[in-house]
């Protein structure tokens, strides 16, 4: 039965008489910010599980109670229902947009659950996904066995099955390339970026998911930095951002992944770290909380994380150059809405910089997608290990979706653009979802077509 606000701050206060969690604790050492919190409830409305489940146990004002009876000892570490609300939480942050008394969510749901994984093992799914992220031979062999399925065009076929494993199929079929989703003329014949190189020295985060199922969004992302002049520097000896592990509360092996991409980034000698998925940018801002009890670390750590932007601040710094119109090579006026990563939107607050980008790019009429703020259910591995509560979010974004009709869901994380695009080609949906760099790219490319027809048109005058 659902719980309301009241009720759930009585029953942790009435107490199990259980010891307060140890001084050691992640959970027991973040407790500054749980008393920031002032019980107001503005929160509740920014939460997509309050939303979904209306029960306040699933909402942040709810969770946070949770956490206070944990450091208390009024619930116990092995309390079931603490694991399961904690559990159900996306991770999505929206809570801390809407907080006016700036309590650190984010931060507190990271020290719960490495404070809970203590106790209770993370499910084997989880645990074998993390394994995988955390060995680069591992993975390689994972991300080139899923490109086979999607070459087979199996995953497509797949995709259409009911529960899970149709929809990690769907998933996996949301990956192909625009450019390989007829009638788009996409860039099959990339053009020549043509800047200066006068701005910054930029590495790019190659990431796990991007450079195994999006490498040409990738290529995309460098193609668009040197149109507008910035300078790319190779940063080898990359690694997972370490993301995936740290919201599960696996907070050494984030550490240990961490070290490697701070010690490759400084080795790159770049001015600035460009990220096209903003989970992982979230995560490497974060480096700084992460290593700042490793006094070896902390500073690295925290001058890798100022360097860190995501693709579109680096790209609205610089304007961007505008493009020229996709229209003509993809049928006609393209209608487009932004929906906006959480990790991009909540845990970094870049909220202009997408718009600045897709305003470069002539030829698309930007709608307005209600709601944009709220979560796709995407969250990392949520979607795969709380099936339940991910579609019951997702449902909400697709209805949002079909009430705008629009040719492409632009959205700049890997996480919410193969469960958006998911969730579209099961929905039967004609939208298909992007990312805003390759809207951009594609203006850019439509713009040296241009170039190319009026040079080779001016060679033919006599
Ligand atoms: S987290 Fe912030 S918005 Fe939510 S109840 Fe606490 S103080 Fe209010
Ligand atoms: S992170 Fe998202 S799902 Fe979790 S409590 Fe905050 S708003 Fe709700």
């Amino acid at each position: 039965m659902s719980s309301t606000g009241a009720e759930l701050r009585e029953g942790a206060s009435r107490g199990g008489g259980q010891c307060a969690l140890g001084a050691d604790t992640p959970l027991a050492r973040a407790r500054g910010g749980l008393d920031a919190c002032v019980h107001c409830g503005f929160c509740l409305q920014a939460c997509p599980t309050y939303l979904a489940l209306e029960d306040e146990n699933d909402s942040p004002r709810g969770r946070l109670v949770l956490m206070r009876a944990l450091v208390d000892g009024s619930l116990a570490l092995s309390d079931p229902t603490v694991q399961l609300h904690i559990d159900r939480c996306l991770g999505c942050r929206a809570c801390e947009t809407a907080c006016p008394s700036g309590v650190p969510y984010g931060e507190l749901l990271e020290a719960t659950r490495a404070t809970l994984s203590a106790a209770y093992p993370i499910p084997w799914i989880a645990r074998a996904i993390l394994w995988v992220f955390a060995g680069p031979i591992r993975l390689a062999a994972a991300l080139t066995a899923a490109r086979v399925l999607r070459a087979t065009r199996l995953a497509a076929a797949l995709g259409r099955l009911p529960g899970r494993v149709g929809f990690g199929m769907a998933m996996l079929a949301a990956t192909r390339a625009p450019t390989a989703t007829p009638p788009a003329t996409w860039s099959r014949h990339p053009y020549r970026p043509r800047g200066d190189g006068h701005r910054e020295r930029v590495a790019i985060l190659r990431g796990c998911v991007m450079a195994g199922l999006f490498p040409g969004t990738n290529r995309a992302t460098a193609r668009t930095l040197l149109v507008n002049d910035y300078g790319i520097v190779d940063a080898p000896g990359q690694r997972c951002c370490g993301a995936l592990h740290a919201h599960a509360g696996d907070l050494e092996t984030a550490r240990r992944l961490a070290r490697a991409n701070i010690a490759a980034f400084e080795r790159a000698g770049a001015d600035a770290i460009a990220v096209n998925a903003a989970g992982c940018g979230a995560m490497i801002k974060s480096y700084g909380h992460l290593l700042a009890d490793d006094p070896k670390w902390a500073n690295r750590a925290a001058a890798v994380a100022a360097r860190t932007r995501d693709i579109s601040e680096l790209l609205a710094a610089a304007g961007p150059r505008p493009g020229g119109p996709i229209g003509a090579a993809l049928g006609g006026r393209q209608r487009v809405a932004y929906d906006p990563p959480c990790h991009l939107l909540h845990a970094q607050r870049v909220s202009d910089a997408p718009f600045a980008v897709l305003a470069a790019i002539p030829g698309i009429e930007l709608v307005s997608l209600p709601d944009a703020d709220q979560c796709c259910g995407a969250a990392g591995i949520y979607n795969l290990i709380q099936p339940t509560v991910s579609d019951a979010v997702l449902a909400a974004k697709l209805a949002a979706i079909a009430g705008v009709d629009v040719d492409w869901v632009a959205t700049g994380n890997p996480g919410c653009l193969m469960q958006i695009g998911a969730g579209l080609r099961r929905g039967g949906h004609r939208t298909r979802a992007i990312h805003p760099v390759d809207l951009l790219d594609a203006a850019y490319a439509a713009a040296d077509r241009a170039r190319s027809g009026a040079s080779a048109a001016g060679q033919a005058r006599p």
